[in-house]
């Protein structure tokens, strides 16, 4: 898992180095296919359910699960690309919220909430910790700011499945759920809205975008329980 962790942080650096105005989500989709064919790694989402991309590409109100496309990044706008790789057996899965050129204040306010949030979630994850401190930690960062925590998707367990059990939602009372144990494999992913909670998903079936228009940011990594504290997986 630490190797295919690696090859999805890498590539993410990479696709965050391109990021620019003028860029479109398909190139960055080709790019990153190119780099799981150089590891010999497989691409985890393509074909997932029947996913046709190797990324998921969502900028501004779209939450997760847009489709990559042929229209040139705007400045201004942010972009939440999600990528996983399946290697040797094991998945590694992340998500980042890149900003294309200058952000405004307020989206910039957005993005470093759930990109923080993320980080509180995961010092929640050690052993004898429970599940749902994991959820609260996020909630009860982003929330006071004003932010709303997407319901209709959560984190997951990871490991020789992308999504295994336990789900990990978003949200929740701190000190419920099942207790977290040295060698777990979490998948912890905010999604947060820079108004309403609610989502919608568009014709093609697969993207979600927010219910008022406002702008979503996604962070995610894959984070490994030890007994020295949590190991991030797919941070460089
Ligand atoms: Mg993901
Ligand atoms: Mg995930």
């Amino acid at each position: 898992m630490r190797a295919a962790g690696r090859i999805v942080a890498e590539t993410l650096a990479l696709l965050k180095s391109r990021i620019r105005p003028g860029v479109t989500t398909a190139e960055l989709d080709q790019l990153a296919e190119k780099e799981c064919e150089r590891h010999g790694a497989k691409p985890a989402f393509k074909g997932y359910g029947g996913f046709p991309y190797s990324i998921c590409s969502s900028p501004n109100d779209r939450v997760v699960h847009g489709f990559p496309d042929n229209n040139p990044l705007q400045d201004g706008d942010i972009l939440s690309i999600d990528f996983g790789v399946l290697y040797k057996g094991f998945y590694g899965d992340s998500a980042m919220t890149f900003a294309v050129g200058t952000l405004d204040d307020e989206t910039q306010r957005l993005v470093t909430a759930t990109r923080e949030s993320l980080e509180r979630a995961i010092e929640k994850s050690v052993p004898n910790g429970r599940l749902s401190d994991v959820s609260h930690a996020v909630q009860s960062w982003v929330e006071p700011k004003g932010f709303s925590v997407v319901r209709e998707f959560v984190g997951h367990g990871i490991g020789s499945k992308l999504h295994e059990a336990p789900q990990i939602p978003n949200y929740g009372e701190a000190g419920q759920g099942p207790r977290l144990k040295a060698g777990m494999t979490l998948a912890i992913e905010p999604m947060i809205n820079a108004g309403v909670p609610g989502v919608k998903i568009l014709e093609d079936g697969w993207t979600a975008v927010t219910q008022d228009g406002k702008r979503s940011a996604h962070f995610e990594h894959t984070v490994a329980i030890t007994d020295n504290g949590p190991e991030i997986l797919t941070r460089v």
